[in-house]
């Protein structure tokens, strides 16, 4: 009787529901085809220093669909996360993106830049990753010191013993630790001392307030405060406005990320870039 009713409440059929259900599969098989003919490709978003050096980039996947136009990874990096397309699309950026620090190894305007790969949860979690991280420095020749991964919070929390043992790993390979988006998780802050950490990155959210709220400048403020005290470094994502910049600078977060620098540029993009950057910097220290 119960199996019968379950049966007949599946009959009720939501329209919506079930467009949105064929349009997550058709993303999911789109990006299987886009994986396969390495159709998704790599932007370079600046990280800037106060000095206006640009010290690194963050490696952003960009995917441009034959028929939609541009896709956001917010909106296919969670699909591949569910459907597990995370290990063949992480694989790739890592790899991408170690062929090109190798790549800038080779010419002096880009040898000393740092590169951001972001690792999503799922991928971290995976029992070869590793291995495969290992392989990918060695198959590419990049320098581990140069890479670093960004991590969520929600990965931090759940595993603790795993992932510092993981992290620990990692790190003997040279490989460095950001985590990203902090101050939007719910987990206990117990994690900043028991992990490996390098560098804590300000979520953009908060940035975006600075200027309209003074509780949200006192949490920016503390956030600063807290990875000093940490020993930890700090990057502010999602600078937009010189007076963002400002603020932040004058709290002593020196590390910077945003549209007021760049976005994310291709690869050959980001070399015009530096050498305007350059230009710019020499021109402002001589000035002060
Ligand atoms: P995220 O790691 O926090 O990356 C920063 C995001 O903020 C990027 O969005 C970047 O384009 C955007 N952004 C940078 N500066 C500004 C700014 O001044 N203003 C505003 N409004 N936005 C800014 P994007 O590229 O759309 O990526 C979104 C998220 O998707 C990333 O957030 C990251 O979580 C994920 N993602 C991107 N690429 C990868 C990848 O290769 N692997 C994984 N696992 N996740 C990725
Ligand atoms: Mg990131
Ligand atoms: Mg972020
Ligand atoms: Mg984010």
């Amino acid at each position: 009787q119960a199996k019968g009713a379950g049966r007949n409440t599946l009959r009720f059929f939501d329209p919506g529901l079930q467009a949105a259900v064929t349009a997550r599969a058709a993303l999911e098989a789109d990006l299987r085809v886009a994986l396969a003919q390495n159709a998704l490709t790599l932007h370079y978003q600046p990280q800037v220093d106060a000095d206006g050096r640009v010290t690194g980039v963050e490696a952003l996947v960009r995917w441009q669909h034959a028929e939609r136009g541009d896709i956001a990874p917010a909106e296919f990096i969670p699909l591949a996360e569910d459907t597990g397309l995370i290990m063949q699309l992480g694989r790739w950026v890592l790899r991408q993106a170690c062929f090109q620090l190798a790549r800038w190894a080779q010419h002096p305007a880009t040898a000393g830049l740092n590169m951001a790969v972001n690792v999503s949860p799922r991928q971290f979690r995976h029992p070869d990753f590793v291995a495969q991280c290992a392989s990918v420095l060695a198959r590419t020749r990049a320098d581990g010191r140069r890479l670093k991964f960004e991590l969520t919070e929600g990965l931090l929390v759940e595993d603790m013993e795993g992932t510092a043992a993981k992290m620990a790993a990692l790190q003997a390979h040279g490989v460095g630790f950001a985590l990203d988006d902090f101050g939007t998780g719910y987990s206990s802050l117990a994690y900043l001392r028991r992990l490996p950490l390098d560098q804590i990155k300000i979520d953009q959210s908060f940035v975006r307030a600075l200027g309209c709220d003074a509780n949200n400048e006192a949490i920016v403020r503390t956030i600063i405060g807290l990875a000093k005290s940490l020993g930890l470094q700090v990057m502010a994502e999602g600078v937009e406005t010189a007076a963002q910049r400002d603020f932040l600078l004058r709290e002593g977060c020196r590390d910077y990320q945003g549209y007021l620098f760049s976005r994310s540029l291709p690869a050959a993009a980001l070399a015009d870039y530096l050498a305007t950057a350059a230009l710019s910097a020499s021109t402002s220290t001589r000035q002060s």
